[in-house]
């Protein structure tokens, strides 16, 4: 079913507005996934790309486009787009585990090492992850971006985390 009767994107979405990776390119290392399917007048993703992967074309309006043969994982668009919306998949992160970096706004942050409830877009627990890296740099704004580790199976489908204390 659509996002624009439930509210939550599906993998269907992303690929029918080109946003999606294709199997080989996440197999090939670390890419960006941009979520963003509401045409609205926004485009610091474009200007946060320093290899120029993402595109507007044409009017602000349009969705963004990104070349995932130009894009490097790199991470630098993460907290620059305010509706929160790309992510660095990683689905080779190791032989078993797959790493996804998202934008995380809330306070406490979570601390490296730690073990967290990793959600779904629909905010529902699909697994344990490891916190491997949070850079809260003053350049973000406030926003961290938090990198954490999940089971391969998951690379696709994990997009945020739980924290226990917050629950
Ligand atoms: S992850 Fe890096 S290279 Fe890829 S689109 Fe974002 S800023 Fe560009
Ligand atoms: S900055 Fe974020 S919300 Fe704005 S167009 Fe880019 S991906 Fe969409």
């Amino acid at each position: 079913m659509s996002y624009k009767k439930t509210g939550v994107l599906t993998e269907t979405d992303l690929k029918k507005a080109h946003l999606l990776p294709s199997k080989e390119r996440f197999e090939k290392g670390p890419v960006a996934v941009i979520e963003c399917v509401e045409m609205i007048p926004c485009n610091p993703c474009v200007y946060a790309c320093p290899r120029k992967a993402i595109s507007i074309p044409q009017t602000i309006t349009n969705l963004p486009q990104i070349d995932f043969e130009l894009c490097n994982g790199c991470g630098a668009c993460i907290a620059r787009c305010p509706g929160l919306a790309i992510f660095v998949v990683h689905k080779n992160y190791n032989n078993k585990e797959a790493a996804i970096s998202f934008p995380y706004e809330f306070l406490p942050r979570p601390k490296v090492g730690e073990i967290v409830d990793a959600t779904d877009r629909k905010g529902q627990i699909v697994c344990k992850a490891r916190v491997e890296k949070v850079i809260d740099s003053k350049a973000n704004d406030r926003c961290a971006v938090v990198t954490i580790a999940v089971p391969k199976r998951y690379y696709n489908k994990v997009r945020f985390i739980k924290l226990k204390h917050l629950k």
